[in-house]
């Protein structure tokens, strides 16, 4: 008898596309390759990337999967691209990115949307043969693994979503990714509906969870208990810091924390294998800077005041045994090393920075150029990477144009 493996929560990050999405806020192309890369060293195991049939998308996106196929950099992170589930969207797909291999299509599941997006013209039978044809034209093009997205899935009715699944799994996806678009759920409920689900569609199930009732983290862990009760994998979405649609998603770091420290998970052994949390702090600062968004004092993990103590009672208590006010350790985050930092005079760069300034800035992060003509490529593309970005350059991304001037080149070219 072959003994069934035990279930495993794995993390789907979707900074990249539900993240980007979010109004008001967004990624330039090279800064959502830096996230890609931290993803992967943090062991994450798969990154939404970004939208395949989207044109402004895709040169990034086969850059991303080029520089994989190095074998270089971004190991063994899953790329995945976010389509509707429609074969016109899967075929735009694969025409714009052929090497794609990795896909979630997503479909409204809830009464109230389907009338809305829909009218009359599609009946709920409709629906599910059509996301069905999307992941056969999919796997037909080459296509290795597919998550099936309920859109609104919270609101939709559970008899239509165990035939939602069950149709999706006959024609070979690999999960269904339970989406709380609203953030309407709380975390029994979410326990509930899921473990049901999980129970009698006997397919893996994704939490995708959205903060605006603030449960966004704790509807994520207790949904996957649910599935992972139920006997089958669970996947959980997050994002870096929780930036995503009006409240927020599922915070990154929150979510692992509540899965290796929360009282009822940290003996259950469900943290997600190889994940590594000492780049937690510098990944959050990264992605703070790239989105332009401050991190708020009281950030889990990460905030300045994650280990600060001031009042007498607090301040002794942590000084004598830190576990009296502290769950974890901050050196686990990354935190805790000094940081140097520069004053007087500084050279900054920006995209009209001079050949000399770019030198400078280069030769303190100790990168050698071979001869003249290298630094002058080099350096002139870091130029184009200011443009780019419109930031001053963070140090990881100067070493990405040095290291992989052809990538980036390919990363930052639009043509509308
Ligand atoms: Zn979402």
């Amino acid at each position: 008898m072959v003994k069934k493996k035990k279930p495993q929560i794995y993390i789907i990050d979707v900074t990249n596309r539900d993240g980007v999405q979010t109004s008001r806020i967004g990624l330039a192309k090279l800064e959502k390759t830096i996230i890609n890369l931290y993803l992967n060293d943090m062991g994450i195991f798969q990154s939404e990337f970004g939208f395949p049939f989207t044109k402004h998308e895709t040169n990034y996106l086969n850059a991303n999967l080029k520089l994989q196929a190095t074998g270089k950099e971004l190991g063994s992170i899953r790329l995945e691209g976010w389509c509707r589930a429609m074969t016109k969207d899967i075929d735009l797909a694969f025409k714009m990115v052929p090497k794609i291999k990795h896909l979630n299509l997503s479909v409204s599941t809830s009464d109230i949307m389907l009338k809305g997006k829909f009218g009359d013209k599609k009946s709920k039978d409709d629906i599910i043969n059509m996301m069905t044809e999307a992941v056969d034209a999919a796997y037909k093009k080459g296509a290795k693994s597919i998550g099936v997205n309920a859109e609104d899935a919270s609101r939709s009715d559970m008899d239509y979503l165990i035939k939602f699944a069950k149709a999706a799994k006959e024609h070979g996806a690999t999960r269904i990714r339970y989406c709380d678009t609203l953030g309407a759920e709380d975390p029994m409920n979410i326990y509930k509906r899921l473990n049901q689900l999980a129970q009698e569609t006997e397919i893996a199930w994704e939490l995708h969870c959205h903060n605006d009732l603030g449960m966004g983290v704790a509807c994520s862990v207790a949904g996957a208990k649910g599935v992972i009760d139920a006997g089958q994998d669970a996947y959980i979405n997050t994002t870096i810091n929780g930036v995503g649609e009006r409240a927020g998603n599922a915070d990154l770091l929150s979510v692992l924390l509540a899965l290796k420290y929360s009282s009822g998970f940290k003996n259950e052994n469900l943290f997600p294998k190889g994940i590594n949390l000492k780049k937690a702090w510098t990944f959050a600062q990264y992605a703070s800077y790239a989105f332009d968004i401050p991190i708020p004092l009281n950030q889990v993990g990460i905030g300045s005041n994650a280990f600060a103590h001031e009042s007498g009672i607090h301040a002794d208590g942590a000084l004598k045994n830190r576990r009296n006010y502290e769950l974890y350790d901050y050196e686990e985050l990354g935190l805790g090393e000094t940081k140097v930092v520069e004053t007087g005079r500084m050279i900054t760069v920006g995209e009209y920075s001079g050949i000399k300034g770019f030198r400078n800035v280069y030769g303190k992060l100790a990168i050698e150029f071979k001869d003249d003509n290298e630094a002058a490529k080099i350096l002139e593309l870091a130029r184009y990477a200011n443009v780019h970005t419109q930031k001053s350059l963070t140090e990881n991304e100067l070493y990405f144009v040095a290291r992989y001037p052809e990538i980036a080149r390919l990363i930052m070219t639009v043509t509308p």
